[in-house]
């Protein structure tokens, strides 16, 4: 495997007990239509704080969400991944955006909102929010980054880091192949639709595979995730994979993980992971979900970032 090299980072230059105050500039849904996964892209400007120029694509703004609750204490730092690339949105050093989904749930009959969430979607231009990090070391592109080929898994507002990632790389004048598979349930639910397919009738180095899991189905009548690209895109992704000097990255979604890396190891990519137990001694079609869940775990090659 080809060396790399990651960037050092600044780390939590403002924390949750002296956070900065950064102000909204934009707030759009950012789906391909409109759908019940409501889906926005927000842009802070942090001018004037010393998070200008700071964060890293891969790297997550915190942001604190005012009141308080159900035990009477401040609510809790949430985490957004960045999804502008690390010179800024539109190369602007003071601004920097992120892909926030609606979080909502019913449990026995009651509708729960989630706090973070809706209040960062239901800001307006103008309105102020107080913002922590940058936050996260490892979940980088390396400073030599067109040395690789890429392979981006997302899940749901997993792409966020991929967004940036990709203006990051073409920017740069990448010449390896970069794979985007984006898994969501409905076709409405694709995020940066435009964005991507314009990227992809530019560059005959992207490949932008979308899984969408509860409209379509297989040939064997079982869903299309993520993982089964690996599968169902074969002749894309086996050279990509099988290939020296690539790198893959995970986004989106707790689970999601699991699927792919047992696919992963069922084609034979062995080199993205790291086996426990007695896995390394058994065939891969052997191994049951729970042990894939604890016993993979992901090796140098392999990015993880779920929530
Ligand atoms: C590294 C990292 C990066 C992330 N990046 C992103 C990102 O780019 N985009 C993104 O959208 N998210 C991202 N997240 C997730 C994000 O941090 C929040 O967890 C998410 O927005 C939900 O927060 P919330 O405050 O809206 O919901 P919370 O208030 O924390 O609630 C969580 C869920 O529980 C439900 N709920 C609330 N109360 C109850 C109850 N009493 N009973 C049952 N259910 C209840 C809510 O409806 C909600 O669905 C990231 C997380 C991490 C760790």
């Amino acid at each position: 495997m080809a060396e790399f090299e990651l960037p050092t980072v600044d780390l939590n230059v403002y924390s949750p007990k002296n956070p900065a105050e950064a102000t909204i500039v934009e707030n759009y849904v950012c789906t391909a239509e409109s759908s019940p996964n409501i889906i926005r892209h927000i842009t802070f400007d942090v001018s004037g704080t010393d998070l200008d120029g700071k964060f890293k694509v891969g790297q997550s703004i915190g942001v604190l969400p005012p009141g308080e609750d159900h035990r009477g204490k401040p609510h809790k730092l949430r985490l957004y991944s960045v999804s502008s690339p690390s010179k800024g949105e539109n190369g602007k050093s003071n601004l920097v955006s992120t892909t926030v989904k609606r979080a909502m749930d019913e449990v026995d009959g009651t509708f729960y909102m989630g706090v973070c969430s809706n209040y960062l979607c239901n800001l307006k231009p103008g309105d102020k929010v107080k913002v922590t990090g940058p936050s996260g070391r490892r979940y980088l592109l390396p400073t030599n980054a067109k040395d690789f080929n890429y392979v981006f898994f997302a899940t749901g507002t997993g792409i966020a880091p991929f967004r940036g990632m990709i203006m990051e790389l073409f920017e740069q004048g990448i010449t390896n192949q970069v794979a985007l598979i984006f898994g969501c349930p409905y076709r409405t639910d694709v995020i940066y639709p435009n964005y991507l397919h314009e990227m992809e009738a530019k560059h005959d180095n992207f490949h932008y595979i979308k899984m969408i899991s509860r409209e379509d189905r297989r040939q064997d009548g079982s869903k299309y995730y993520v993982q089964t690209a690996i599968d169902d895109h074969a002749d894309t992704l086996s050279p990509i994979l099988g290939a020296e000097n690539t790198l893959i990255y995970l986004c989106g979604m707790k689970g999601m993980e699991t699927g792919i890396y047992q696919n992963l190891a069922k084609h034979g990519f062995f080199s993205y992971l790291t086996l426990k137990g007695d896995l390394a001694d058994r065939d891969p079609s052997t191994w049951t979900w729970e042990e894939a869940k604890k016993m993979i775990k992901p090796s140098v090659r392999t990015f993880e970032e779920v929530y």
